[in-house]
């Protein structure tokens, strides 16, 4: 049976490695922890139709898979180049259309590491000037589970967000704590900016196109219009 949904949004998973990015991914799709890493190079997708305010919005997930410092490297100018050094970094074009046209991302950092907390605010620069200065954002701080190991306080973090216009959740990929949460809310603001039409889906590399649903919708009345055009008032 053909899918059927009102919008699909090209959504991101960014953050350094080993935050639990993959995992997050695997539990919002398969709803259950993914327990052997999957080292496999090149960008993974997933995709999952949900309801969010009585839309179904297919949201397609990209994942780095592993290439996470690539992805900074490319863009800062801190790693060589491809094939400068014959490792398997892949070309500056594949960063650019993992980012290109995303309309939402969920910016994760490992609240038991000091280290990917404070690589959010380069991240954040990559997906605002690669993706889109619009793309919805939520910050994730990811294994929640491990409180006992933190090493990055919620309220920190919170602030963070507050000054970098981001929301903000804890998650745990473990336990599945606020994932589908996480993924809903990003998805939920970027409606409600499309109602206030503040996003534009129409915009080339919104991250947004419409699904079959809501074409329908559309033609309904233009066709309508056709026949019965308005009056032009002259
Ligand atoms: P990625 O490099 O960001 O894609 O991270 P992965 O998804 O591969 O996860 C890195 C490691 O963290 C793996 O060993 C996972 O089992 C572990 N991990 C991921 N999410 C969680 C979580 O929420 N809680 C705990 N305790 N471990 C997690
Ligand atoms: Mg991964």
């Amino acid at each position: 049976m053909a899918e059927t949904y009102d919008f699909l949004f090209k959504f991101l998973v960014i953050g350094s490695a080993g935050t639990g990015k993959s995992c997050l991914l695997h539990q919002f799709i398969e709803n259950k922890f993914k327990q052997d890493s999957n080292h496999t190079i090149g960008v993974e997708f997933g995709s999952r139709v949900v309801n969010v305010g009585g839309k179904t919005v297919k949201l397609q997930i990209w994942d780095t898979a592993g290439q996470e410092r690539v992805s900074r490297g490319a863009i800062s100018g801190q790693t060589p180049a491809s094939g400068v050094t014959g490792s398997p970094w892949p070309h500056r074009s594949v960063t650019r259309s993992y980012y290109r046209g995303a309309a939402g991302a969920l910016l994760v950092y490992d609240i038991t590491s000091r280290e990917t907390y404070n690589s959010l605010a380069a991240w954040l620069t990559d997906a605002r000037t690669l993706a889109s200065p619009n793309i919805v954002v939520i910050l994730c701080g990811n294994k929640k589970d491990l409180d006992p190991e933190r090493e990055v306080t919620f309220l920190e973090a919170s602030r963070f967000a507050q000054e970098n216009e981001l929301m903000f959740l804890e998650t745990s990929a473990l336990t599945g704590e606020n994932v589908e949460e996480a993924f809903l809310k990003c998805a939920r603001t970027i409606l409600n900016k499309i109602d206030s039409g503040e996003l534009d889906p129409e915009r080339m590399g919104s991250g947004i196109q419409y699904g079959d649903a809501s074409l329908r919708q559309l033609r309904q009345p233009r066709s309508a219009q056709a026949v019965a055009p308005q009056p032009c008032g002259c």
